[in-house]
């Protein structure tokens, strides 16, 4: 994966808005629990508020 965030079920319009700054893309979006990409690379907290991951957005 070329980036990946990861955001709780509150921020998820603030991650997205983060990660559309970022690489000029949509994310693909998934629940944590149905992320099938390398676990070293997932974020195990919200980019904004340091809560469990609920969604793992990525490209
Ligand atoms: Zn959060």
């Amino acid at each position: 994966m070329d980036y990946i965030l990861g955001s709780c079920m509150e921020h998820l319009e603030f991650v997205i808005d983060e990660f559309v700054d970022e690489v000029e893309l949509a994310p693909n979006i998934v629940r944590v629990t149905e992320f099938t990409g390398d676990d070293q690379e997932r974020p195990t907290r919200c980019l904004l508020c340091e809560k469990p991951v609920e969604f793992i957005l990525f490209k």
